[in-house]
């Protein structure tokens, strides 16, 4: 200890830091005190939570695994720009982007997130990277159940980390919708797949599993 803190303490109130001076009957019933709390719990409706037998669902905000979310045609909403990771504090995002080209479009605009992986064993919940993504690509789950056995599966990949496909979807790589923009999309102009994108999933890939539950849900937005 420094000598400048040594006084610094010397000059403290007693009063602030020196337990409290029980007399008379307090002092008598001062070893029995402690049963009251015990005494006063019993009559309290329990809140033991039976997990994993019923998992109580946490707070709607709460911060869990991440997801990487798509648009409702299907293309993917993160176009590798890395914001994510270089607003991780524990530096637990490694983004590596790829460009899209007319035969895989991945995601509206000029790249999109070829690698993706966040180290469970580093995040600390604290959804900087979310605040972070431009595009609301990345958002958390209130999905607490991160664990696993070795520090690989802790390594969560793109395939672990991407939105289920919504019903109606159609499965990326495909074009934009005709006519819009990137910004439209950032603007929450698309509403689902064109005509269009379904001709060009049948031409390109005929085996596409989606294409058997795609609805059309949107026109191609003309100049
Ligand atoms: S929640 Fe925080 S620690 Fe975890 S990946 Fe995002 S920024 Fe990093
Ligand atoms: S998740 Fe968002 S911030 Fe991260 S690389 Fe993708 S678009 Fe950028």
């Amino acid at each position: 200890m420094t000598e400048n803190n040594a006084s610094q303490w010397d000059t403290l109130d007693e009063k602030l830091w020196a337990p409290r001076k029980r007399t008379g009957l307090r002092k008598a019933l001062a070893p029995v005190e402690g049963f009251g709390v015990t005494f006063s719990t019993l009559f309290r409706k329990p809140t033991t939570e039976e997990y994993p037998e019923k998992p109580v669902p946490p707070a709607p905000r709460y911060h869990g695994r991440h997801q990487l979310n798509r648009y409702d045609d299907g293309l993917e909403r993160c176009v590798g720009c890395e914001l994510c990771a270089w607003a991780c504090p524990s530096d637990a995002i490694f983004v590596e982007a790829g460009a899209n080209t007319p035969d895989a479009q991945y995601s509206p605009g000029e790249r999109f997130g070829k690698v993706y992986q966040i180290n469970y064993l580093r995040c600390i919940f604290c959804g900087f990277c979310i605040q972070a993504c431009p595009t609301r690509a990345l958002t958390m789950t209130t999905n607490f159940e991160v664990a696993g056995p070795t520090r690989s599966s802790m390594i969560y990949e793109k395939k672990d980390l991407l939105a289920p496909l919504k019903e109606g979807t159609l499965a990326a790589p495909h074009p934009m919708v005709e006519g819009m923009t990137d910004d439209d999309y950032y603007n929450g102009k698309i509403t689902g797949p064109t005509q269009e994108q379904v001709d060009w999933v049948k031409e390109h890939r005929p085996d596409e599993p989606t294409l058997a539950t795609v609805k059309v849900q949107q026109e191609a937005a003309r100049a």
